[in-house]
């Protein structure tokens, strides 16, 4: 099946990035929210991104005019999928929204749609069956920015039929993601499964008083060549983040450290608005952060 038509349910940081994106592409792409705030907002923040890929990729006057004459945006789930060839969810990471939201999606979406779920804690398989369509069913799993860190983790449940997760891997290619196949469930895709024990046990040197943040960091840059360390992945992700993922560990697990952290995180950056990078400053100072100085390796 020849894809053209793309809806993007859910436009918030994640889905109006990847509806821009898509659309810069060449696709058609139908935007829908659940209010006409939020998708303002989604419109606000698309021309946003129009300045930022005149500046940053070479896009000319032309491309961005063309980019906004392929999306148009609806409150109306109905009308949004009528023709949509390929579906790609954000909507938020809570399990029963997502239920919810794919009863109402397989009662309204012509039988030839995929859907995609953008979910970065669950796994398909927790919600296949409310799609109505669990062999068109899988996840694209974008990082943010998309553009910048532009991988698509794609995976499929048991029930994914094969040709379909071949489909949406061409598709993330064709919209300038690396797709990246996994060939089974895994919470976490690659990414966050890499991730999560590298900034874990960062955190471990650091709150148990072995290192400072910027030694581990320096530690980390100098040995493996990376660009930055796991306290700069960390203003990457977000603070606010860090501490969501902080506190579903201390309740999964009951570990006192892991609340302790949480705590320690809300305190001493997101009381004080330091919310990482998209605030300007986290554990570093933005846009310039000291690890990217060469005095840093002094
Ligand atoms: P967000 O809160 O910015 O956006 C969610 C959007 O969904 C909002 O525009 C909201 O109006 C809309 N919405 C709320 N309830 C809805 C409903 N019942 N039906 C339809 N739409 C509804 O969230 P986000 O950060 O874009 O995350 C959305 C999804 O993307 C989540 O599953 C998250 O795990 C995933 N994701 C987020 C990131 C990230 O860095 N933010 C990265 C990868 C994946």
């Amino acid at each position: 099946m020849e894809i053209k038509n793309v809806t993007i349910l859910g436009a918030g940081v994640l889905g109006s990035q990847i509806a821009w994106q898509t659309a810069f592409h060449g696709f058609r792409v139908t935007v829908y929210d659940i209010d006409d705030k939020a998708l303002d907002a989604a419109r606000e923040k698309h021309k946003g991104y129009a300045s930022y890929f005149k500046a940053n990729y070479g896009a000319t006057d032309e491309d961005i005019q063309n980019t906004f004459g392929r999306l148009t945006y609806t409150i109306d789930l109905a009308e949004a999928v009528k023709e949509a060839d390929i579906t790609s969810e954000s909507v938020p990471e809570v399990l029963e929204i997502k239920k919810d939201f794919y009863k109402k999606l397989a009662s309204v979406a012509p039988e030839k749609t995929i859907f995609t779920t953008n979910s970065s804690l669950m796994v398909p398989s927790q919600y296949a069956a409310e799609t109505g369509r669990p062999g068109r069913f899988l996840a694209m799993h974008f990082a943010n920015p998309i553009w910048e860190a532009n991988i698509a983790e794609i995976m499929g449940h048991p029930g994914t039929d094969k040709n379909i997760f071949d489909e949406v891997v061409n598709f993330a290619r064709a919209i300038g993601m690396v797709p990246i196949p996994l060939f089974k469930e895994q919470s976490g895709y690659v990414i966050n499964t890499l991730l999560s024990p590298l900034l874990g046990a960062a955190g471990n040197l650091y709150f148990n008083g072995v290192a400072d943040y910027k030694t581990i960091d320096k530690t980390w840059i100098i040995s493996t060549g990376a660009k930055s360390g796991p306290f700069g992945i960390m203003d990457l992700v977000g603070m606010q983040t860090m501490y969501h993922v902080m506190m579903l560990k201390a309740k999964q697990s009951g570990d006192a450290s892991a609340l302790k952290r949480a705590e320690a995180i809300k305190t001493n950056f997101i009381d004080k608005g330091k919310m990482g990078i998209s605030s300007g400053e986290g554990f570093y100072k933005y846009p310039h952060p000291e690890y990217q100085s060469p005095d840093f390796f002094k």
